[in-house]
């Protein structure tokens, strides 16, 4: 809920309106998620909003810490089906990359949620929650919010929209700070590119050959190549950002010096960078490898060659695999109902 929806809420059972300040300075800049752990409020009306509401509507399922200290949370919303974020401590900032599905349908062959299916997409306040959930779990503000986790986020471009417009608005956010990786929707690019606001956003290429991007992406029989690279480079007009191109390497799939020189001749035109991710290990059933390092920087070396700006994926948390393509909900199966008011860990321990 955005503040002017607190206040509403509050006015109705009888509080002056400016309690709805107090809530979400709270929820929002103070990442409480108990009612009760709201001071400034007086007791009595504190007990009546935990009667009707609650701060957060997820519950930690799993809490993984890895080794270079990544937190991966694995939530759910009362209901069996979870899905995983996980925050992203930098020297310099934090992040946090946040689902935007339970599961998704897009049927990447390369990627682990991929061949988990889809469930449904997630609303507003989940995603939202996911934030607020992992920023009770950091002492430094989480500046950076990336829809990489689990899902297509403009599948459920409504509710994503809603969600960063909480995060500008209510915790204040920049919006320069938020990042939209799609598989490739055309019209939803299209839509997204209309609201004119400056939201960074990746599109997950992976091969500039329409036969090689049909094979790891069902999504490209339907918008092509030079189609989506194209939209993309509207999307650029559209909001003067420096538009994103996710490229995994596959060893010997699409990690050819040929395809680099392609890629690098595709993307001219804007301003861009192109993010290289090594394939992270999931058995995919179609013998996937992740390339040599040589061959790695061969492919970086034609791009840089031609003057294409590079990136290279810093990879975290593998061992508690928190990484790309990894959030499958490693459980085993569905698991039990679990209260809504279950506890959540708000410690790091
Ligand atoms: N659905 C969106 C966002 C979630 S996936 C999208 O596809 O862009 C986030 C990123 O992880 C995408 O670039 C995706 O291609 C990549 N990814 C998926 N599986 C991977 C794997 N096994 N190794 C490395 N990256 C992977
Ligand atoms: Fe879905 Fe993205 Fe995985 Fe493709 S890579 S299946 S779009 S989450």
């Amino acid at each position: 809920m955005t503040t002017t929806e607190l206040q509403a809420v509050v006015q109705e059972l009888g509080e002056p309106g400016y309690r709805g300040k107090q809530l979400a300075n709270w929820i929002y800049a103070k990442a409480v998620s108990d009612f009760d752990q709201m001071l400034d409020l007086p007791k009595a009306f504190r007990e009546k909003l935990a009667e009707q509401y609650v701060v957060n509507p997820l519950c930690v399922a799993d809490h993984k810490r890895s080794t270079d200290n990544v937190d991966k949370l694995l939530v759910h919303n009362g209901d069996e089906q979870v899905y995983e974020c996980v925050l992203l401590p930098y020297e310099d900032r934090v992040s946090c990359c946040v689902s935007s599905q339970v599961g998704c349908p897009m049927g990447c062959t390369f990627c682990a949620t991929g061949m988990g299916g889809f469930d449904r997409n997630l609303d507003a306040s989940e995603i939202v929650g996911q934030y607020l959930l992992l920023q009770s779990l950091s002492p430094k503000r989480i500046g950076h919010i990336v829809m990489m986790g689990m899902g297509e986020p403009l599948l459920n471009l409504d509710q994503v929209l809603k969600a960063l417009r909480i995060l500008h608005e209510e915790v204040g956010l920049s919006y320069r700070h938020m990042t939209i990786s799609t598989v490739g929707l055309v019209p939803q690019i299209k839509q997204l590119a209309k609201e004119k606001l400056p939201i960074h956003l990746a599109l997950s290429l992976h091969s500039p050959r329409d036969e090689v991007r049909d094979r790891l992406m069902p999504v490209n029989h339907k918008w092509p190549v030079e189609e989506v690279v194209g939209t993309m480079k509207d999307y650029h007009r559209a909001t003067g950002r420096k538009v994103t191109f996710e490229y995994l390497l596959i060893d010997r799939v699409n990690d050819d010096e040929q395809q680099a020189a392609e890629l690098a001749q595709l993307v001219k035109g804007v301003p861009n960078v192109i993010n290289l991710i090594p394939f992270n290990w999931v058995d995919t059933g179609h013998g996937f490898k992740r390339p040599e390092r040589e061959r790695v920087k061969a492919f970086r070396r034609v791009l840089e060659s031609k003057g294409v700006n590079v990136t290279e994926r810093v990879e975290r948390g593998h061992d508690i695999a928190a990484a790309c393509g990894q959030l499958a909900g490693m459980h085993q199966g569905r698991f039990a109902r679990r209260d809504r008011t279950s506890e959540i860990p708000l410690s790091s321990s």
